[in-house]
């Protein structure tokens, strides 16, 4: 926004980044052949935008948006507010946790939702386990393979294709110390006070036995944090949120009347209100998706307002 000449705020209500921040290494992201992490990544984006005179803000919390004249009225959990000509959610998702019994109280000990070097450097001689099919389990379970004796990768589906990148599965298929476990789900945990083995189940033959792991870690998908947007625009069931083609089946038609239009390729039910990157419905979950979406949005925010229109303007507390 910021480099097409707008007023920019970008606001994050945990830590600029997001999801990619958190990655131990993007392999498929255009321009980096022997790949990035997430942490350098978003060391780098937070420069460029400041270069381009964006202003982020870190810690903010958005829990409202109310349409007012043509414009919009950001609201943050602190009761501060900002006018905007236009708005580009890019919420992402967060992380679904697994349902066990007697799970949580391992959670932070032995039972995790990242892998991070410092979790890796907890588990170095034990075998660790996996749960999860997609690009985020493959990718933790190559980085623990680095540290751990044996990675063992759980997969509630039969097929490892079906959700995780192909160069993933080819690495991970290839690694002496992974092994891929299909149908298998965990049903339970056991260990005082940190892990010591899984009871895992086979989905097709309902066959149970125990794993010896000394940490789990989760990446069961993730869900969009879309609670406060419910009745303010149209989402899908999951709560991801509507744009293009599918705003404009469930947009009040009498609100774009007036406009001559409906909504932009990346717009939602609400005239000016864009969403981007994992947070709207039908996504690709990708760095370059959401960048590239996040890109598009802006140029539709031209189209929007004309060319002199600013993205955010601070309307006090
Ligand atoms: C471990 C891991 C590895 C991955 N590896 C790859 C990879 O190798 N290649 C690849 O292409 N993709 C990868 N991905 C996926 C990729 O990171 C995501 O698709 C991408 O980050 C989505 O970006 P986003 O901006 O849409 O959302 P997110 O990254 O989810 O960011 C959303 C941000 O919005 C903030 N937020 C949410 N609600 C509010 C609110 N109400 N107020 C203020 N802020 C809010 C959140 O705090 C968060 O920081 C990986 C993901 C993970 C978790």
């Amino acid at each position: 926004g910021a480099s097409d000449g707008l007023t920019t705020v970008a606001v994050d209500a945990v830590a600029t980044g997001g999801q990619a921040g958190t990655s131990s290494r993007i392999e498929n992201y255009l321009g980096f052949p022997s790949g990035i992490s997430g942490g350098e990544l978003i060391e780098r984006a937070v420069i460029q935008a400041h270069k381009f005179g964006a202003r982020l803000m870190v810690p903010a919390q958005v829990s409202g948006l109310t349409p007012q004249d043509d414009e919009y009225i950001v609201t943050f959990t602190d009761g501060s507010r900002a006018r905007a000509g236009a708005v580009v959610l890019a919420s992402g998702v967060w992380y679904r946790r697994l349902e066990v019994p007697g799970i949580d109280r391992l959670e932070g000990i032995s039972v995790y939702y990242a892998a991070t070097v410092h979790e890796a450097s907890l588990c170095q001689a034990d075998p660790v386990a996996v749960v999860g099919g997609g690009n985020s389990a493959g990718q933790a379970a190559l980085f623990l393979a680095t540290h751990a004796s044996r990675v063992r990768l759980l997969v509630r589906g039969g097929d490892l294709n079906a959700d995780m990148s192909r160069y993933l599965v080819d690495q991970v298929e290839r690694h002496p110390k992974i092994e891929v476990l299909l149908h298998t789900e965990v049903r339970g945990v056991s260990g005082e006070e940190k892990l010591e083995s899984l009871m895992v189940e086979d989905n097709a033959s309902s066959e149970r036995r125990e794993l010896r792991a000394a940490a789990l870690f989760v990446f069961i998908g993730a869900r969009p944090r879309t609670e406060w947007l419910r009745g303010v625009l149209a989402l899908d069931e999951k709560g991801f949120v509507l744009t293009g083609a599918e705003a404009q089946a469930a947009a009040d038609a009498t609100r774009w009347a007036s406009l001559g239009r409906g909504p932009l390729l990346l717009e939602t039910t609400l005239p000016g209100v864009f969403a981007a990157g994992d947070v709207r419905s039908g996504s690709v979950k990708r760095v370059a998706s959401a960048t590239g979406e996040g890109a598009m949005a802006i140029r539709l925010v031209h189209e929007h307002r004309g060319k002199t229109g600013n993205l955010v303007r601070s309307a006090g507390p």
